[in-house]
This record gives structure tokens, C-alpha cells and sequence, in this order.
């Protein structure tokens, strides 16, 4: 390990500093599960290519439910046939030995972390979790298990079976995944905004793994740990916002690796014994 990465991470461990890790795409990545900023993310309604950007909306949902559904149902069969990898294992484990000293706030959807073990009360899914559904005019803000949709690709069609499945058990309405859509704003009840920023707000390391940074409560973490000058980590095979903040810091670091490959050793680093 590069030796001014292993001062920063002994001096956090020998205080027995709070660690917050914040995690985006990038660490699902080597699950098979591809990011936003590849090409894979796109989908044609009708004649039209549609980005990420426009399919996850609110606005594109009241437009065209079913697309927007038969899209998300493709990428949620992805992520239940992923597994976890070494980033997500190495984050548990720090999890587990650092107990209430961690918190771990995700964008992702897929449900890894808590597969590698992760610990549901220290673990703030900002963006949503794919295996909830919630209806979709909120006649109740109660989450359901994501339904059964069997298996499916690309070319799936949406059925009538399918929309009898995706209705709200309560009005009848439709169900809308548990995911904050682009045109969406932060929130405590569905979200954990505030418990994220809680977080990010007394921690001593800020631990950042696989994000561009696109989004608002993210960036506003690494705000947080610029003004309050904690030690800061980003771990990413490129150049993102987040690297540059670190390096703009006293006790900043850019790793420039996967996270699979980086995080055992980073974790192994900030336990005792
Ligand atoms: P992003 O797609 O904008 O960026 C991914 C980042 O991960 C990039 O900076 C890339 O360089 C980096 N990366 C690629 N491979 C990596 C690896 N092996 N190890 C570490 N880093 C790696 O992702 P984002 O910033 O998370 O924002 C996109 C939004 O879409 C978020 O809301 C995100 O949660 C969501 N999304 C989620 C999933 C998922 O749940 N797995 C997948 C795609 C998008």
C-alpha cells in the first residue's frame, strides 16, 4: 500500500475514528452489473433512445408505466442473478468491526451490500432498494416485497399478468419501484437523507468507492468533509470529482484501482489486530 495511504488510514485507526463509506455504481461493477456511464444503460420507447436519465423519472413513469417498468425489470434481473465481490465483503467486514463507529450510505439498488452481510441499521440506501416497490400515487408510504416477474430479458413484452402483478395492493393504483428518480427530491422517510448527512457530519474518514459524483446528496457528503478537513479516500480506476476533493485535502487520497482489488487491504488497514 502507498505509504501516505496507510499513515491516513493508521491515524483513523489508532483513534478509533468514525468511518463513513459512501458507495456508487462502480463498486457493482465488477458484480457484472454495469454503470450508468457505459452504453449499456440506454432504451429505445418506441423510435426514440431513451438515457438512464430520462427512463428513471417520474415524469417518463406517468407517460409510459409500462416501459419504464419493463426497463427496470430487465436491470433488476441483472442485479439478482449478480453476487457480491471482494468490495462489497471487505465493506461488511468493516461494518462489523467497527459496529455503531460505521455507516455506510449507497446509491445502489441492487442489494449487495446487505447480501455481503452489510448491517440494515448502518446502511442508508439513498437511492432505493430494488427488492421494495411502493404505490405509485402513495395512498400509503408502506414498502412491499418486489413481486415475483420471473424471469426476463431484453425483449420481454409487458403483459396484463404483469400490470395485474405491479398493483397496489391497497387502491389498486400501480406499484412504482422503491428508487428516487432523477426528477425526485431527498427525503428521511423513504431515502435516510438526513441520517446520511448525520453520518457524514461526525465521521473522521470518509471512505468514497466508485461514484462520478453526478448527484446532489452525494456531493453534498463531500462537501461536508472538505469544510470539516476529516480524512478522505476515494477509491475509483479514473478520475472523478471525488478524487480531486481528496487531493485538494490535508488528509486526502486518491486510490486509483477497482474496488475489488482495493478494499481488502484499505479495510484490513483500518481494524485492529
Ligand atoms: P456512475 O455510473 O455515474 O459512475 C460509476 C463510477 O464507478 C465511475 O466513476 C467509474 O470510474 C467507477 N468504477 C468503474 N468500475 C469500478 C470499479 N471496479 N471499482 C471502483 N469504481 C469503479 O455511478 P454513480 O456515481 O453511482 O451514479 C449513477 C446513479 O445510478 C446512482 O444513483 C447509482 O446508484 C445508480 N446506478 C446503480 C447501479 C447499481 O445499483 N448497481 C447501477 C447503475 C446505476
Amino acid at each position: 500500500m502507498e505509504p501516505r495511504l496507510a499513515e491516513i488510514l493508521e491515524r483513523v485507526r489508532s483513534a478509533r475514528g468514525r468511518v463513513v463509506a459512501l458507495t456508487g455504481a462502480g463498486i457493482s461493477a465488477e458484480s457484472g452489473i454495469p454503470t450508468f456511464r457505459g452504453a449499456e444503460g440506454y432504451w429505445v420507447v418506441g423510435s426514440r433512445n431513451y438515457m438512464p436519465t430520462e427512463m428513471a423519472t417520474h415524469e417518463m413513469f406517468e407517460a409510459h408505466p409500462g416501459e419504464v417498468w419493463r426497463w427496470y425489470l430487465m436491470r433488476f434481473g441483472v442485479c439478482r442473478h449478480a453476487q457480491p465481490n471482494a468490495g462489497h465483503h471487505a465493506l461488511a467486514d468493516l461494518d462489523h468491526a467497527l459496529g455503531d463507529r460505521f455507516h455506510l450510505v449507497t446509491q445502489n439498488i441492487d442489494g449487495l451490500h446487505l447480501r455481503a452481510g452489510a448491517t440494515l441499521a448502518r446502511t442508508s440506501h439513498i437511492h432505493g432498494d430494488a427488492g421494495w416497490v411502493r404505490c405509485a400515487s402513495a395512498c400509503t408510504g408502506e414498502l412491499f416485497p418486489m413481486p415475483d416477474m420471473g424471469e426476463r430479458g431484453e425483449d420481454t413484452p409487458f403483459t396484463a399478468a404483469d400490470r395485474a402483478r405491479l398493483s397496489c395492493p391497497r387502491c389498486g393504483g400501480w406499484l412504482r419501484p422503491h428508487v428516487l428518480w432523477f426528477d425526485e427530491c431527498y427525503d428521511e422517510e423513504h431515502y435516510r437523507m438526513q441520517t446520511a448527512l448525520r453520518a457524514a457530519a461526525t465521521a473522521d474518514l470518509l471512505l468514497v468507492v466508485g461514484t462520478s459524483g453526478a448527484t446532489n446528496l452525494p456531493s453534498q457528503i463531500g462537501d461536508i468533509a472538505w469544510r470539516r478537513g476529516i480524512a478522505m479516500v476515494d477509491v475509483n480506476p479514473e478520475d472523478n470529482p471525488f478524487a480531486a476533493r481528496a487531493l485538494s485535502m490535508r488528509q486526502g487520497f486518491a486510490v486509483r484501482g477497482g474496488a475489488g482489488e482495493r478494499l481488502p487491504a484499505i479495510v484490513r488497514a483500518l481494524v485492529d489486530g
